[in-house]
């Protein structure tokens, strides 16, 4: 027997399969992780064996050394799966494998753990081993607890009853009356259980649960959209679709993004679901991430729990992936294989005969549009669950409180609020886009903005350091006394971040207790998990934060949510501005009155006639969508057309240019050749220029910027680019190629 083998080597060169004889004593099986000699030198690679054959095209062929691990780590599932994204997203077959394990596994990095363990000598005579050792108390102690136990018993366990009697165990099995035996134990990452009653489930949601269930059980590869407003009941609807799944004997991957990956989330899995659940996110120790992708791999779980790299965990019979708040950028990767999340899970429940379920209280354009084409099928929940009302949102009008005198974070409508919510001891969040305690700092006098020295980038203030700090590269500068420019004493600070927000409250409210929670918070592992529950314990009364807390917290006491600034994204110069301003608002409106206390919601703007505000204060997704999708149209955004991104980099501003301009000249000739006579119009834009952030880190920055209309002929041409960029020459020390770039900055 032969093998197919891809050698655990990323380079272009080697990214084939390579055949290896089968040595008759080794139990070598398809999706094997094993040790091949290669190269001239034969030094032993990892590789992965990816098909079986009987005969071999020519002769002196080499034996596959040894099995790494005794079970093959790849299902043939699996094995298509990576086949076919080398061609979707042009990566190598082994960057495609690579995602199927945890990174550890390679180069054997991670082990399994074993931990000694004793029980009884078969047929031994109780009574007369206890005789025996009236000598020795210590030893009889032990044996009466192993004969209690009446099963196998963990050294470590036995050391909790009876610390340090390790010698005590030893002397018993070196007299016969225990035998020793190692057992291989699951590190399980902490568990938290969130109870949560058996819910009746609404109409709404039970429609939705059964129109999985039957999608699951007529095996097409169905996908659903499941449309519901925030608090609608979309989790509950989550955990009764993945039980009839299970009831029939399939499996599921549940999806989060990872920032909601919190115990909160996992709890109320946990708690309907037990030990059946695994878990991945990236906050695990890599000994715990090698044992839960263990338990999924040896069929010991049936749901998966993770973030965007959980959907290549290894389930068989897949039933049913569920990708929650699917609008959520954390979906598409950044790193090849730029792969996206629901592009994956679509292509494996088709194989496997399961349904995707995509949820969301904001659709994406993308999805909304092929649910009403069709496409996805559409299910709805518009109300929120036990007759809640949605939020009242209140938009208040910062110029008119300008224009009153008013010139402090809070307008009196918003303080208002947050004394009457204070006073009924009800809790708060407080959101604003912005972390430190101010955007930028700048001469009154002369207009000069303090910026970063190796960033074209304005420095925020941060006063807990006091001192000014760059968002971009992280570097520190003091505060200046005066203008460095002008040298008059009129720098301040301008703008709001989640510090000044933090120290207003406390002006106000000096005896409440506030709760900060924004990347300079979080830095500590462990720090996230820790301040959401101590905010959930109502430990503090107020949570201030950036999009951090805007995303799938489900706090029951929270009453009135505080947007401080709500157009600070939207007009950022990105063509998805409004799009993300309008989730966020829905979102971090979405935490308020989720239980049974009515929630209020306060938008603070400057602008509270643009159409984004006035559907975030009706949260009426819908009308948002024709909108958003005329805006698109005329403008031939996205969904229409699809953007693509190259960033040159270089300590030189001039080879970052050269690099940049040579390769856009080239690229265009290349895709002109693609798309023919016919596809001339599709390329709606080109454009090489200095990127808008000019320096980062020291390195000049160019960019070209591609914008394609999405045709039949699309793919094509992706493909032309992706094939450009691999074999494109170049002297720039960076050069980054980028499908649907999150940023266009
Ligand atoms: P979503 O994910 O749509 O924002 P959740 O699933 O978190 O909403 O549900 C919102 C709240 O309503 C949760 O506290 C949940 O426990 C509760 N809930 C869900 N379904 C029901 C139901 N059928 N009856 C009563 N309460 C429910
Ligand atoms: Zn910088």
């Amino acid at each position: 027997m032969f093998a197919e083998v891809i050698v655990d080597i990323a380079h272009t060169a080697v990214d084939r399969r390579f055949t290896y004889r089968i040595p008759e004593a080794l139990p070598v099986a398809l999706g094997h992780h094993v040790l091949v000699p290669f190269g001239q030198g034969n030094h032993t690679k990892e590789g992965f064996v990816v098909a079986l054959k009987e005969t071999a095209d020519y002769p002196n062929i080499k034996e596959i050394a040894r099995i790494i691990e005794r079970y093959p780590v790849l299902t043939a599932e699996q094995i298509a799966l990576a086949e076919w994204m080398k061609d979707a997203y042009h990566c190598l077959f082994v960057d495609a494998l690579r995602l199927m394990i945890p990174a550890q596994m390679r180069g054997m990095r991670v082990k399994e753990k074993k931990v000694r363990t004793v029980k009884l000598a078969d047929g031994l005579d109780l009574d007369a081993a206890f005789l025996a050792l009236s000598k020795a108390p210590s030893q009889k102690r032990i044996l009466e607890l192993v004969a209690k136990i009446g099963a196998e018993a963990s050294i470590p366990d036995l050391n909790a009853f009876y610390p340090n009697c390790t010698a005590s165990v030893n002397a018993l099995i070196h007299r016969g009356f225990l035998i020793e035996q190692s057992e291989t134990v699951f590190r399980r990452p902490g568990r938290v259980v969130i109870h949560k009653p058996a819910y009746t489930l609404t109409e709404a949601q039970a429609n939705a649960a059964d129109a999985i269930r039957a999608a699951v059980e007529q095996r097409k590869g169905d996908v659903l959209l499941l449309h519901g407003v925030t608090g609608s009941g979309k989790t509950e609807v989550y955990l009764k679709a993945i039980e009839d799944c299970l009831a029939i004997g399939r499996k599921a991957i549940v999806l989060v993004p990872e920032i909601s990956l919190t115990p909160q989330t996992v709890g109320r899995f946990t708690d309907r679901f037990g030990d059946r659940i695994a878990v991945l996110h990236s906050r695990l120790s890599p000994g715990e991430r090698f044992d839960e992708w263990r338990r999924i791999r040896l069929g010991l779980s049936e749901i998966v729990i993770g973030a965007r790299s959980a959907i290549f965990a290894p389930v068989d019979d897949l039933g049913l992936v569920i990708i929650d708040e699917e609008h959520e950028s954390s979906y598409q990767s950044e790193s090849t294989p730029r792969y996206l999340a629901g592009e994956i899970a679509a292509k494996r429940v088709r194989e496997t005969g399961g349904a995707l379920v995509l949820g969301s209280a904001t659709p994406s354009l993308m999805s909304y549009s092929r649910a009403l084409s069709g496409k996805y099928r559409l299910l709805e929940l518009p109300d929120r669950v036990a007759g809640r009302p949605l939020p009242t949102v209140e938009i208040v009008n910062m110029r008119d409180e300008l224009l009153m005198g008013n010139n402090s974070i809070f307008s009196d409508k918003l303080a208002e609020r947050l004394s009457e919510c204070l006073g009924m001891g009800q809790q708060v969040m407080l959101f604003i886009n912005r972390r430190g305690y101010a955007t930028f700092v700048s001469c009154r006098s002369c207009g000069f903005v303090l910026k970063c020295d190796n960033c074209d980038i304005s420095m925020t203030y941060h006063k807990t350091e006091s001192r000014t700090r760059c968002h971009y590269c992280g570097a520190v500068k003091p505060l200046p006394k005066e203008c460095p420019s002008c040298k008059k004493p009129f720098i301040k600070q301008f703008g709001v971040g989640t510090e000044q927000v933090e120290e207003a409250v406390h002006r106000l409210f000096p005896a409440v207790r506030t709760l900060r929670m924004d990347t300079d918070t979080m830095r500590e592992k462990g720090s996230y998990e820790k301040l959401l529950s101590a905010f959930h314990r109502g430990e503090a009364q107020v949570l201030i934060g950036t999009q951090m807390i805007a995303k799938g917290h489900d706090f029951p006491n929270v009453t009135l949510v505080g947007v401080v600034a709500a157009d600070t994204t939207l007009n950022l110069p990105d063509y998805r501005a409004p799009e993300r301003t309008f989730q966020l608002l829905t979102q971090v409106a979405g935490r308020a009155g989720r239980d049974n206390l009515p929630g209020r919601v306060v938008l603070q703007t400057y602008e509270p006639n643009h159409p984004i505000i006035r559907f975030a204060k009706t949260q009426d997704y819908v009308s948002y969508f024709h909108y958003e999708i005329m805006e698109r149209k005329k403008l031939l955004y996205p969904p229409f057309s699809l953007f693509l991104r190259v960033v040159f980099a270089d300590r030189s501003e001039d080879a970052a240019e050269k690099a940049c301009l040579h390769y856009a000249k080239e690229l265009e000739a290349a895709l002109k050749t693609t798309l023919g006579e016919e596809g001339k119009q599709d390329l709606l834009l080109l454009v090489a220029a200095q990127a808008p952030i000019a320096r980062i880190s020291g390195h000049a920055r160019y960019q070209i910027v591609l914008k394609l209309l999405r045709t039949r002929r699309l793919k094509d041409a992706v493909k032309t680019v992706s094939e450009f960029h691999d074999l494109h020459r170049t002297d720039c020390e960076d050069v980054q190629l980028e499908i649907n770039p999150q940023e266009m900055f």
